[in-house]
């Protein structure tokens, strides 16, 4: 017996190894491209990503935990995988096991890996992380980056292979592609003495098409591998997710009625109305509620009322023949029209980032173009 699945989050695989192909060939040859696929790779699942991404040429794969790199692992990954953020003694154990790069920025850090590469016998790999303005992780100044050097000298297990900084501010206005600037010549003065075997690192999506020149020996692509440049770029990128739901309900609404919780809506004319089978409880923030549309039968409907935990109501009064079963495109294309992540995005302030990431638990995740 079938079910239908209430919404659907569908990857396009062959758009994400396109998207990689084009960013690497963006990026000059020297360069090599990392893959970014934390947070379940952008909500895309991160193994059939990694894989997809791998295709198109990405020779480095990166994580935020311990656990995500594990994951790739048992999926048979063997590329290096990089954890972004900082070593803990909750998972270094792990992360060295499953020989994951991890990221030192002190050098207690330096020392925790060293204590579990000699207790487990084998060397681990680490960068170090440099912070030239985002405030989050990192050594700051010459004096904490040669405490760390100094540090992993004394390490036979540890072994620095990398060096990196963040961007904070890469798509930003001019105020931030100045900031950008001087956070890359700050990166420069404290790499300049390493030997040349350490990979230098500092590009994110938006200083990969901003700022080749800052390429150096690897870039890391997040959100433009997901075909969401955060700045305008030549580089050709494609979304690879769409996002459906059904219509389970349609009713006549009379003048007057009112729809969903608080009754924030009533309409003055009688509506026709629809009823989809998605809700914030699936990754539809509840504040799209206001500006938000969907597509039916190549139209865009007008969400109204309060959007619910698992369902919401859109107005397909000028929408001919709606029924119950209908697809319901929340995010991709339907006819001529399309609404993508960075329109969801806008209705209610935040990222195409967060609304990618935002798929819940219970949602049906399909892959096609699948190897
Ligand atoms: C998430 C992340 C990236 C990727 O950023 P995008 O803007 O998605 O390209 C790169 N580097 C670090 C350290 C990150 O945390």
């Amino acid at each position: 017996m079938s079910v239908i699945q209430r919404n659907t989050r569908t990857i396009d695989l062959s758009a994400i190894e396109n998207n990689m192909r084009a960013i690497r060939a963006s990026v000059p040859p020297q360069a090599k491209v990392l893959a970014v696929v934390k947070a379940d790779g952008y909500g895309h699942g991160a193994v059939e990503t990694a894989r997809a991404a791998i295709r198109g040429g990405a020779e480095m794969l990166a994580v935020a935990a311990v656990s995500e790199g594990i994951q790739l692992r048992k999926a048979g990954i063997e590329i290096p995988i990089l954890v972004l953020g900082a070593v803990s003694p909750f998972d270094v154990q792990a992360g060295t096991e499953y020989s994951l790069i991890q990221t030192v920025c002190s050098p207690e850090m330096v020392y925790l890996c060293e204590e579990t590469g000699d207790a487990l016998g084998k060397q681990t790999e680490v960068h170090m992380k440099i912070d030239t303005g985002m405030g989050r992780i990192g050594v700051r100044n010459e004096e904490e980056r040669d405490l760390v050097l100094k540090a992993a000298g004394d390490c036979p297990h540890v072994k620095i292979t990398g060096v990196f900084t963040h961007f904070s501010d890469a798509d930003g206005n001019e105020d931030g592609i100045a900031f950008t600037k001087e956070q890359y010549k700050k990166f420069l003065k404290l790499t300049e003495s390493l030997p040349e075997t350490v990979l230098r690192h500092c590009c994110n999506s938006a200083a990969i098409h901003r700022f080749p020149e800052m390429a150096l020996d690897m870039v890391r692509a997040g959100i433009s591998l997901y075909g969401y440049p955060p700045v305008p770029t030549e580089t050709e990128l494609k979304p690879c997710m769409t996002w459906t739901a059904t219509v389970s309900y349609v009713k006549e609404l009379p003048a007057g009625s009112f729809v969903s919780y608080g009754r924030t809506y009533q309409n003055d004319k009688p509506v026709r109305a629809a009823t989809v089978t998605c809700g914030y409880a699936d990754g539809y923030f509840r504040s799209c509620g206001k500006e938000g549309y969907v597509l039916i039968r190549g139209k865009r409907a007008k969400i109204i009322g309060r959007i619910c935990m698992d369902q919401m109501m859109a107005d397909v009064t000028d929408i001919d023949g709606v029924a119950a079963g209908d697809e319901v495109v929340l995010m991709g294309q339907s006819g001529n029209e399309s609404i993508d992540a960075e329109e969801i995005a806008s209705w209610t302030g935040t990222i195409s980032y967060e609304i990618l990431c935002s798929s819940a638990g219970r949602v049906d995740r399909q892959y096609f173009n699948h190897h």
